[in-house]
């Protein structure tokens, strides 16, 4: 695609990006085909071909209207284009360049600035979701039916290991999922444990930085990554000084929106000179947890009892992540049995906040999605992102639990 982006914008680092991501489009429209807003809207400019159009005309012209944001808001972000793309159009990286541009550029009118912050703080803020959190499952028994569901149960973590192995890995705890359910991150840690393997959890790694990045609060999802940075940066720098002296194998990381994001943080520092290279360490390090256990000997796993499993694969791993089939082959060669699922590459609406900004389409693509998983009777849905976990199980009519749990049997 022929671009004319200003002079100005092309002397920065972002303007050099969107133009070199915008010129290997070929405007053939092939993404249009798997991308889940395309799908239920009809509307070109709601699939991926459409929005690099109009991102393109707003950074050409300087000008962006109320209806190209509206555009873009209702992009989930899910980079199903992205796989689709035979041009390998990086349009993840691109629609952050738009949104970044929008926000500094564009005013949201009050109402949804404030529900945007108000959101973006209340889960990212220290102790304010888990403390909301609370106060609604205390009153679970007196709230309506539809609003209760949406309420998720805490179930009991589980103590974590305290043996130490000479094979270490470091763990990102999250922001909202140790909230949500504790038991995911002690789970993985009981696993490995079995497996020889410790997971420690480093003080100040938090929130990876994701849900700021995709409200368009960049600076504040710059700040969360190189907290997470400079909090796993000793346990890299100097691994002798860690209780066995071991070096750390891996970044291990439990949700796959968070993992997206942890191996994209050598890209998204690349142009700070005190963080670039730590970053890309950081990058290279960092694991989803089902490519550690794909790695490993699982024999010494007990597998329980046979379950009947459909499973969810977030877009932040098949896409995002580029991990597919990993998740359902362990489980098949544990002696689970894996229904097949019509539509598995669509996203089923979760998105981050996107169920909260857009619950329309958030909850019309849940219908869809858990339309497909139910269709064969499963005992229960498996996935690997919290926040896929938590929207299904609002609207399933069977459990929705995290795969590794499956794995942690004693
Ligand atoms: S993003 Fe890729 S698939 Fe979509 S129109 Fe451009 S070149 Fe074609
Ligand atoms: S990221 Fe997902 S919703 Fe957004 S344009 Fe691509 S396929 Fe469509």
């Amino acid at each position: 695609m022929q671009t004319r982006l200003p002079a100005d914008f092309l002397l920065t680092p972002q303007g050099q990006e969107a133009d070199r991501i915008l010129r290997n489009c070929v405007h053939c429209g092939f993404c249009n085909a798997t991308c889940p807003t395309y799908q239920l809207l009809g509307d070109e400019l709601d699939g991926p071909r459409g929005r690099i159009y109009l991102m393109k005309q707003m950074f050409e012209t300087g000008a962006a209207t109320e209806r190209t944001r509206t555009h873009l808001d209702r992009c989930l972000t899910c980079r199903n284009c992205e796989t689709t793309c035979p041009s390998g159009v990086a349009y993840g990286h691109l629609v952050d360049i738009g949104r970044e541009w929008m926000e500094a550029r564009v005013q949201r009118p009050p109402a949804d600035r404030l529900r945007r912050e108000g959101l973006r703080r209340a889960l990212l803020a220290p102790g304010v979701f888990g403390t909301l959190l609370r106060l609604g499952r205390g009153l679970r028994g007196l709230l309506p039916q539809a609003l209760k569901r949406r309420v998720p149960t805490a179930p009991a973590p589980g103590s974590r290991p305290s043996r130490q192995h000479a094979r270490r890995m470091l763990l990102l705890e999250g922001c909202v999922q140790p909230e949500i359910d504790p038991g995911i991150n002690a789970a993985a840690a009981r696993v490995l444990d079995r497996l020889g393997i410790t997971l420690e959890s480093v003080p100040g790694a938090a929130c990876c930085g994701a849900l700021s990045q995709h409200l368009g609060a960049v600076e504040a999802a710059r700040e969360a990554m190189r907290r997470n940075i400079d909090a796993w940066w000793p346990a890299l720098e100097f691994p002798a000084e860690s209780p066995d002296g071991g070096s750390v194998e891996a970044i291990v990381i439990t949700a796959s929106g968070c993992g997206s994001q942890v191996k994209d943080y050598g890209y998204l520092l690349r142009d700070d000179p005190a963080y670039a290279a730590k970053a890309a360490r950081v990058s290279a390090l960092a694991r989803d947890l089902a490519e550690v256990l794909a790695g490993e000997d699982l024999a010494p796993l007990d597998p329980g009892p046979a379950r009947r499993i459909a499973f969810h694969p977030p877009c932040s791993l098949q896409h995002g992540q580029r991990v597919r089939g990993v998740i359902e082959g362990m489980l098949t060669r544990l002696g689970h049995e894996l229904l097949p699922v019509d539509e598995a590459h669509l996203c089923c609406g979760s998105a981050g906040t996107y169920s909260i900004l857009q619950p329309d389409l958030a909850g019309q693509l849940r219908d869809r999605k858990l339309s497909h998983l139910q269709a064969r009777g499963p005992e229960l849905i498996a996935t690997a992102n919290i926040g896929c976990q938590t929207h299904l199980a609002a609207a399933s009519g069977v459990p929705v639990v995290h795969w590794i749990t499956l794995l942690d049997t004693p």
